[in-house]
C-alpha cells in the first residue's frame, strides 16, 4: 500500500465521495493527508453553561433532560426542542428541520455542544442548531477544513483519520535525519497527526513548524535546482562595451540607477559564464531603457537577442519603442506574436534562423518549439512575475546558454526576492527619472462620479488623456463577462458624459489588429479617454495620460492597484489616480489608505504581503511559483532562511538529488512544481 492510492479505496469513501474530494483537488491518500485544516474549533476548554461567554463559539457539556420534541413552525418547518444541564446551568437547544439531531437528543445522554450561546427574553441560555458530539471523551481541538456543499468538514476529518490510521506505516520521513536533529523538528508522521488532530495549541505550533520547514525546503530546492545545472559556459561574450554610444542616441540621460544596472549586466555578459540576473524596478523606473542598452551592445557585438513580453499589447509597444530607439542604426528588429499570420511567422522565423533578425520581440510564441536562433546571446523577459521558473528554463535553452535578464515591476522586498529568485543576481532601479511628480491618489465613493467626470473633462481640455479601468466582474476567469461589462461601460460613457470627447474601448477579447489601432491612436493623442479592462495593467507607457480612474477598486489587490496607477505619472505634469469604491470592509480601507499615502512600490509590496494570508503571495496565478499550503513568506522568514541555507548545502553536495535520503525530496519537488509548468 502506498500513499498514491486513490482516496476511493479508503474505507467509507465510494465513487461518489471520491468525486466530491476531487473537487477539492484531493485524489490520492497523500493529497488527503496533506490537506490541512484552516482553523481549529476548541471543544476542549469547556466552561460551565452558566459561565460560558455569550455570542461567540464555545463548547459546553450537558445531559439531555428529555427527548427532543417536534414543533411545527408557522412557515411549515419542523423544529425540535429540548434542554440539557450540567448540574448548575441549563441550556435550551433548538434544531431546525433536523430529525437526525432530534433522534440523537435522548433523555440522559451526555453531549458536548459547540456553537454560540444567546440569552432569550426570559434570561434563559440557548443554542440554536449547535454542532454536537457524544461526551465520551474529554473533548479535543476539532480541525476545520475548507469544504464544499457536498463535503463538510466533519466528513473530511473522518476521511483524514481513516487515511492516517490505515496508511500509518507508509508515511516515511521526507527530511534528512540530520536536519530533523539540527532544527529539532517533529517527525513527519507525528506532525501529520498533530496538524489534523492536535491535543493542544503546542501540538499545532510544533507540527506547523515542521511542515512549513519541509514546504520551504522543497520550494528552495526546486528554485535553486532549476537555476543551476552544473557550471554553465556561454559562447557569447560581450567583449566591446558600447554603452556610451547608445546613451548618446537617447533623448534623455540615464538615471544613476539605470547606469549602475547596465554596468552590472555588461560586467556579467563580459564573462565566460552566462548572466542570470533580475532587474527589479518600480513602475516607471525605466527598465526598458536598460534593456535597450543591453540589446544595443549585444547586436553591436555581432549577436542576436530576444525580448519576451507577457501580453501582445506590450510586445507591440516594445516593438515601437525599440524601433524609435534604434532608428537609423540599421539594426533589424522583428515582432513575433501569437497573432502574427502564419505566412509572416514563417518568414520571420526564417529571418531569425538566418541571423538577419537581430532583435526579436514577441510573446510566448517566441519560445514555442520551432523558433531557431542563429546566435541568440541575450534573452530578456519583461514583467517577469508572469513567467514561471520552468518557462525561464525553457527560454535559456533557446541558445547555447545565452545571457538572461528578467525584468520585474513587482517590487518584492529585497530579502524575499533573494530567495524567490534564488537562481538570479539582482539589480535594483531604486530611483525614478528626474522631474517625476508624485501621483495624487484619492479614494472616492461612487456618488462622486459626476464631480469626477467634470474634473476629467477639465484635464482633457488642457490636452491630457485619461484611462478608465472598468469594473471587474468579480475575480473570475470569465473573460466574456468582462468584455460585456467593458462594452457596456464604454457605451454609457461615450454616449452621455463624454459624448463630446473621443473615447475608445480596449479589452482582452478584441482582435489584435483592433487593439493595436486603439493603442496607437491613444498614444498619438487622438483618443482622449481609454475605457479598458486590466489589459493595460502591465507596461503600457503613454506619458501624456495623466489620470487613471479605477472603478470598483476594492476588487483589485494592492500591488495590482499600484501597477495600474503606474500607467500615469510618466510625464512631467501632475497626475491623478482616482480609486472609486463603496466598499466598507476593513481590508479595502487599509489598502486604499496605503495607496493614498505611499507611492513607493517596495513599501506597498511589503504591506501587501502583510494583508494577505499565508500562501496567497504565490497563490496568484501570475507568480509562476507554486502555491504554498502553510508557509507565509512574511512571517516565516526565519524558517525560510534556514531552508535556503540547507537547500544550498544539499545541492552543493548532491546537485541532482540522487543520494539516499535526498531522493524523496526530489519526488516532492517534482510534485510541487508540477502544476505550474
Ligand atoms: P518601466 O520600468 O515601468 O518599464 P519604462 O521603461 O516604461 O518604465 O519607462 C517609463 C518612462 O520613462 C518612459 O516613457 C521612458 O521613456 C521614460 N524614461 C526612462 N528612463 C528615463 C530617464 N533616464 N530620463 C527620463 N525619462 C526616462
Ligand atoms: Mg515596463
Amino acid at each position: 500500500m502506498n500513499l498514491s492510492t486513490p482516496v476511493q479505496y479508503l474505507k467509507g469513501i465510494g465513487e461518489k465521495r471520491a468525486a466530491a474530494f476531487a473537487v477539492l483537488g484531493i485524489y490520492t491518500v497523500e493529497d488527503l493527508i496533506y490537506y490541512f485544516p484552516r482553523a481549529y474549533e476548541d471543544w476542549k476548554n469547556i466552561p460551565p453553561i452558566n459561565e460560558a461567554p455569550l455570542g461567540e463559539n464555545v463548547a459546553v457539556k450537558g445531559i439531555v433532560i428529555a427527548n427532543a420534541l417536534p414543533i411545527k413552525t408557522r412557515s411549515g418547518k419542523t423544529m425540535y426542542r429540548t434542554c440539557a444541564t450540567d448540574g448548575a446551568g441549563m441550556l435550551h437547544l433548538t434544531f431546525f428541520n433536523n430529525p437526525y439531531a432530534a433522534k440523537d437528543m435522548k433523555e440522559d445522554e451526555e453531549f458536548i455542544f459547540f456553537g454560540k450561546i444567546k440569552e432569550n427574553d426570559m434570561g434563559a441560555r440557548e443554542m440554536v442548531s449547535p454542532k454536537y458530539e457524544k461526551a465520551d471523551n474529554d473533548g479535543y481541538l476539532h480541525p476545520v477544513y475548507p469544504c464544499t456543499a457536498k463535503l463538510n468538514s466533519k466528513a473530511i476529518a473522518k476521511a483524514v483519520r481513516t487515511a492516517l490510521d490505515t496508511f500509518s506505516d507508509s508515511i516515511g520521513e521526507t527530511l534528512p535525519k540530520e536536519q530533523i536533529l539540527k532544527y529539532r523538528l517533529q517527525g513527519l508522521k507525528s506532525a501529520l497527526y498533530s496538524i489534523h488532530f492536535p491535543q493542544n495549541e503546542d501540538d499545532i505550533r510544533s507540527a506547523k513548524r515542521r511542515l512549513i520547514y519541509e514546504e520551504l525546503l522543497i520550494l528552495q530546492l526546486g528554485i535553486l535546482s532549476h537555476g543551476k545545472k552544473g557550471e554553465e559556459k556561454t559562447l557569447y561574450r560581450i567583449k566591446e562595451n558600447l554603452t556610451e554610444e547608445f546613451i548618446s542616441r537617447l533623448p534623455f540621460p540615464l538615471t544613476n540607477a539605470q547606469s549602475r544596472a547596465v554596468n552590472e549586466c555588461i560586467k556579467d555578459m563580459n564573462s565566460y559564464s552566462p548572466m542570470r540576473r533580475l532587474l527589479q524596478g518600480d513602475v516607471g523606473s525605466g527598465k526598458t531603457a536598460v534593456a535597450a542598452a543591453l540589446m544595443y551592445n549585444t547586436v553591436k557585438n555581432g549577436f542576436q537577442c530576444a525580448l519576451m513580453a507577457p501580453t501582445e499589447v506590450l510586445a507591440h509597444q516594445h516593438f515601437d519603442t525599440f524601433t524609435k530607439f534604434f532608428k537609423d542604426t540599421g539594426i533589424n528588429i522583428v515582432l513575433l506574436t501569437g497573432s502574427t499570420t502564419a505566412k509572416n511567422k514563417r518568414l520571420i522565423k526564417e529571418d531569425i534562423s538566418s541571423g538577419g533578425a537581430q532583435i526579436v520581440i514577441g510573446t510566448h510564441a517566441i519560445i514555442t518549439g520551432d523558433t531557431v536562433f542563429k546566435n541568440c546571446a541575450l534573452v530578456i523577459t519583461d514583467e517577469q512575475h508572469r513567467f514561471g521558473v520552468n518557462q525561464r528554463a525553457s527560454l535559456r535553452e533557446k541558445g547555447d546558454s545565452p545571457h538572461v535578464l528578467v525584468m520585474s515591476a513587482t517590487p518584492i522586498p529585497r530579502t524575499l526576492s533573494l530567495i524567490i529568485y534564488g537562481d538570479l543576481a539582482i539589480s535594483v532601479l531604486d530611483e525614478k527619472p528626474k522631474g517625476r511628480k508624485e501621483i495624487k491618489t484619492v479614494k472616492i465613493p461612487s456618488v462622486y462620479h459626476e464631480r469626477m467626470y467634470s474634473f476629467i473633462k477639465k484635464e482633457v481640455k488642457k490636452g491630457h488623456q485619461c484611462y478608465i479601468v472598468c469594473p471587474m466582474v468579480e475575480e473570475s476567469d470569465d473573460t466574456e463577462k468582462e468584455r460585456l461589462s467593458a462594452e457596456e461601460y464604454y457605451k454609457l460613457l461615450s454616449t452621455t458624459v463624454f459624448s463630446d470627447l473621443k473615447c475608445a474601448l480596449l479589452h482582452g477579447q478584441m482582435k489584435q489588429k483592433k487593439k493595436d489601432e486603439v493603442m496607437e491612436s491613444f498614444k498619438n493623442g487622438e483618443t482622449d479617454i481609454l475605457i479598458c479592462t486590466v489589459v493595460i495593467e502591465v507596461g503600457i507607457d503613454v506619458p501624456n495620460a495623466n489620470i487613471i480612474v479605477i472603478e470598483n477598486a476594492e476588487c483589485f489587490g494592492l500591488s495590482q492597484l499600484h501597477q495600474l496607477r503606474g500607467r500615469v505619472g510618466r510625464g512631467d505634469t501632475e497626475s491623478h489616480c482616482i480609486l472609486v469604491s463603496d466598499s466598507k470592509t476593513e481590508q479595502s480601507r487599509q489598502r486604499f489608505e496605503i495607496l493614498c499615502s505611499s507611492g513607493d512600490g517596495f513599501v506597498i509590496a511589503e504591506e501587501d504581503l502583510k494583508l494577505r494570508g499565508p500562501g496567497d503571495f504565490f497563490g496568484s496565478r501570475q507568480s509562476g511559483l507554486p502555491t504554498l499550503k502553510l508557509a507565509s513568506l512574511l512571517t516565516d522568514s526565519r524558517i525560510l532562511y534556514a531552508a535556503r541555507d540547507e537547500a544550498q548545502r544539499i545541492l552543493s553536495e548532491d546537485p541532482c538529488l540522487q543520494k539516499g535520503e535526498n531522493k524523496k525530496l526530489q519526488k516532492k519537488i517534482s510534485a510541487l512544481f508540477a502544476d505550474i509548468s
